[in-house]
């Protein structure tokens, strides 16, 4: 089961990931997930890719397609994965193209998530990440969590932050960079089999659950 992930930022590719990887074991390729992980670390790639990321832009084409043939490329994606922020460009469709087919490998489902503009600015704003294991939560939810949940990656509770990406002032900017660079490419998804425009206004469950009967069906 390999499965791509097409939507703004903030409409639930992350959540709906997890929830797939929970349930069916499939590797969850975020390539967001990858840059934060490499910039904590201090690599090469982390560094050449945080001043874009902090401003809202998108890395380099070239950076981001190196990172994704090295990981795809891996033993573990033979089984199933889940692409998450990858493709966001065309030269990233053309190229996520040729290395599938010479790693012998399809998409077997495309799903868009479809939001309204105005749910996206207020989703991004109220949302905190984990800095360990990368779960989401509003800021609502938050405050609800029970103190003794314990954290997927580290020892103890979640460690919440809020992106600087996520700050209101970069928001604007990386739905503009969205509607301009990847919006396009949408249309070329369209016409592909296994294509689902999903309501990504629904709750986690009832999106989940969209998915899961797609998934059953392909
Ligand atoms: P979100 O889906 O919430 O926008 P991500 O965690 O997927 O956030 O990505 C955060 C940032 O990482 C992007 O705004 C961009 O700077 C960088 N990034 C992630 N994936 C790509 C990509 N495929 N191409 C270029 N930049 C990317």
């Amino acid at each position: 089961m390999n499965i791509l992930f097409l939507g703004p930022p903030g409409s639930g590719k992350g959540t709906q990931s997890k929830m797939l990887q929970d349930k069916y074991g499939l590797v969850h390729l975020s390539t967001g997930d990858m840059f934060r992980e490499a910039i904590a670390k201090k690599t090469e790639v982390g560094m050449k890719a945080k001043s874009y990321m902090d401003r809202g832009e998108y890395v380099p084409d070239a950076v981001v397609i190196d990172l994704i043939r090295d990981r795809l490329s891996g033993p573990d994606c033979k089984s199933g994965f889940i692409l998450d922020g990858f493709p966001r460009t065309e030269p990233q469709a053309k190229a996520l193209d040729e290395l599938l087919k010479s790693l012998h490998m399809e998409l077997g489902s495309i799903f868009f998530f479809d939001l309204s503009k105005e749910i996206l600015v207020s989703r991004l704003s109220s949302r905190r990440t984990c800095r360990n294991c990368n779960r989401v939560v509003s800021v609502d939810q938050l405050k609800d969590l029970p103190t003794s949940e314990s954290c997927a990656k580290a020892s103890g509770p979640c460690d919440f932050y809020q992106r600087t990406d996520d700050s209101a002032e970069v928001v604007g900017k990386r739905i503009e960079v969205y509607q301009n660079q990847t919006a396009p490419i949408i249309g070329f998804y369209e016409k592909t089999s296994g294509f689902l425009r999903v309501d990504a206004s629904s709750s986690p469950d009832a999106v989940f659950s969209v998915l899961e009967k797609a998934l059953k069906k392909a």
